[in-house]
């Protein structure tokens, strides 16, 4: 990567593309016929919320080299049922910045989105906001970042400081951006050519996150910080997938030649679970080659490296990454990166996790640290219990109506804390945490309780339970929350869904459309699914099960019409269940329950719909479009998912409502 020059022209015979609201528009563009500039539009005739997965959908990523993937920029731009960018439309454009409007780069954490354009030729974006994990994406990658005033300057002619790209970024990453990205910057380190500005944040009250962040700081302490603040820490460990991995690998071989090494191997981990069902989803079926090279290139990555290695054995996987490494892998205390945005979910441990694209992932396994501006917190303090019926996955859906969806939660920590965690399971503290990246969060963390110790003592035989337990972070009494602290009654809670929203009324598909099960009508359905690593824990199991068992002693099978899948998250859940004798009961209800992987929120896995018109019904976390096929996917907790599998519509559990079923009914055994 080079260095951008200290003033930023444009490159004369360059071209810049504005990506309309007017198709048309950027179909001429792209055929160089139009050359526009920011004085001919307004920012409101520009593109907002430009999707990751419009820009890669899942497809294109299972090409692992950039320069294969952005042939494919934007092949997720659908107009009238056509690709809006043929292959290497945007290549051979010779274009060089790229325009849009509001929030671009919503939706996953794909650094693949930014690799596509950046192969493509374009090295600064502008846009009116940016997503946070697709701006650091940017920033990573070493694509400036500007507005559109700043292209106006640009588009006159003028020269633009370098210093007015890094305005408003912490100093770490502002020296990030001067190098070109995040390896170059990383190679200056190394090289003693660069001196680390250390925040000098005197003792104050801290958070569970800042807690944590500190403690990672190097040097002795003790150290202290505050938002803003930026940090180079230490990692604890990490892991990457079959979806992922082999970039990891590519960059690292580019950027340090094949020899290259990681610093700490046994804290690191591979995964064999997200494209393990990817053959048995028709679409996916063309690229079994490219997923098959994909899996390839993992174990290679693990034989160079000697990370610990969870391939699947004999086509079974070991289980859902963010499932195995709460069970085996995540300490409380522990600082935890790894390429899949659902990282979030190890913060049930009382640890700091979260995800990052395959350039820093690549960058701090090589490195051992890595850089980081300490987020802001958000405290949830739970008090009272949930009433039966309702479920951890019901107040997910509740915070993201009520606190994700006006963006209290953006990009802060969400911390769970007070009297009502001790009446939740740790597999349900899970579901909290696992859906914060939803809440577009950084990330979640629960308050660690004499619960956790006995999880972590249950789950790891002989651990050292008073090394855990000293490692522990909780709240300082005074510690400040700036997105605030808000007290969650359990027991208030009622069954909730999130719907599909209405493309024809412009409302889209997203978590935060929270409703009232007893307030959307009559919604019959075609799908119901159970898994995921937010819903294929054990309790998730339990409640599937409650629900089956009622059905099935009530002489009910699934619906007519319906398929309901249950996945298990891990091998572990799965062994539970097979011992238990949960799998006979779903077996007797017609239920599928499969082996442990997931692929559910890239339409890679099972579950996914197949045409526009089905609906699902889904203990997943999350309904974008698309991601889980065309159809409309509705969003549930595990016991409503189970309980609309037999009634054949969208259906709030209620215990002992089969009886009253079975009482009206014929028995259908
Ligand atoms: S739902 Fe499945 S595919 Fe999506 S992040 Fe979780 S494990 Fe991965």
């Amino acid at each position: 990567m080079m260095r951008p020059p200290e003033i930023i022209r444009l490159t004369p015979g360059k071209r810049v593309l504005f990506l309309t609201k007017d198709p048309e528009l950027i179909r001429r563009q792209l055929r160089g016929e139009l050359d526009l500039r920011m004085e001919d539009l307004t920012i409101d005739d520009l593109l907002d919320d430009i999707n990751t997965d419009a820009m890669t959908p899942a497809w294109v990523c299972f090409s692992h080299r950039p320069e294969d993937i952005a042939r494919d920029a934007y092949a997720g731009l659908i107009v009238d049922g056509k690709r809006l960018f043929e292959r290497d439309a945007l290549i051979h454009g010779n274009f060089e910045v790229i325009v849009s409007g509001l929030r671009k780069g919503v939706g996953s954490s794909r650094e693949t989105a930014v690799q596509a354009e950046k192969w493509s030729g374009i090295r600064i974006a502008i846009a009116a906001s940016f997503a946070p994990i697709h701006a650091r994406n940017n920033m990573s990658q070493g694509v400036l970042m500007g507005d559109h005033d700043m292209l106006r300057r640009l588009q006159t002619g003028e020269g633009i400081p370098l210093a007015e790209f890094c305005e408003g970024w912490d100093p770490i990453t502002q020296l990030v951006i001067r190098h070109g990205g995040l390896f170059p910057f990383s190679k200056a380190v190394a090289a003693g050519e660069v001196e680390l500005p250390k925040p000098d944040t005197g003792p104050r009250p801290m958070t569970m996150a800042e807690k944590i962040l500190a403690r990672h700081m190097p040097g002795d302490g003790p150290h202290y910080v505050q938002p803003g603040d930026a940090v180079v820490v230490q990692v604890d460990g990490g892991y990457s997938h079959e979806f992922t991995t082999a970039q990891v690998h590519y960059f690292l071989e580019q950027e340090y030649g094949p020899g290259y090494q990681v610093r700490n191997p046994d804290k690191f981990a591979v995964f064999e679970d997200h494209l393990i069902y990817a053959d048995e989803v028709p679409k996916m079926r063309a690229f079994s080659d490219k997923i098959e090279t994909l899996r390839q290139l993992q174990r290679e990555f693990q034989r160079h490296t000697g990370v610990r290695d969870f391939s699947a054995q004999d086509g079974i996987s070991p289980g859902i990454c963010h499932e195995v490494a709460r069970e085996q892998l995540i300490d409380p205390g522990d600082f935890i990166q790894a390429t899949d945005s659902h990282t979030c979910m190890g913060g049930v441990n009382n640890a700091l996790t979260w995800g990052v694209g395959a350039t820093e992932y690549a960058d701090l396994v090589h490195a051992g640290f890595t850089q980081v501006e300490v987020p802001e917190s958000i405290r949830f303090e739970l008090a009272g219990k949930l009433q039966p019926g309702v479920t951890a996955k019901d107040l997910m859906l509740y915070i993201l109506l009520h606190h994700a969806r006006p963006q209290w939660t953006l990009n802060r920590v969400m911390e769970f804390t007070g009297p009502g965690v001790a009446t939740l399971s740790m597999d349900e503290r899970a579901t909290l945490t696992n859906m914060a990246t939803e809440c577009s969060a950084r990330t979640a963390i629960v308050v660690a309780d004499a619960e956790t110790f006995r999880w972590l003592a249950e789950w790891r035989p002989g651990v050292d339970v008073e090394r855990l337990r000293r490692r522990v972070v909780a709240p300082d009494p005074d510690a400040e929350y700036a997105g605030g602290i808000y007290t969650i009654d359990l027991s208030t809670l009622r069954p909730m869904v999130a719907h599909p929203g209405n493309p024809d009324e412009g409302i889209p598909s997203d978590p935060t459309n929270g409703a009232w099960i007893d307030e959307i009508g009559d919604v019959p359905i075609d799908i119901a699914y159970g898994g995921s690593c937010t819903a294929g824990k054990i309790d998730d199991l339990i409640f599937y099960h409650q629900v089956v068992k009622e059905a099935v002693d009530a002489g009910l099978k699934v619906a007519d019409g319906v398929r309901f899948l249950i996945q298990c998250g891990s091998v572990a859940v799965e062994n539970f269940v097979r011992r238990n004798g949960l799998a006979d009961t779903f077996e007797r209800a017609g239920v599928t329950l499969i082996h442990p992987g997931c692929g559910a929120c890239i339409g890679c896995g099972p579950g996914v719909s197949e045409d526009p018109d089905q609906v699902t019904v889904s203990a997943i976390n999350r309904n974008y479009k698309g991601r889980s096929g065309p159809g409309k996917l509705w969003l549930a907790s595990p016991l409503t998912v189970a309980a609309s599998a037999f009634t054949g519509r969208i259906t709030a559990y209620t215990p002992g409502m089969f009886r009253k079923v079975a009482a009206r009914r014929p028995v259908l055994v």
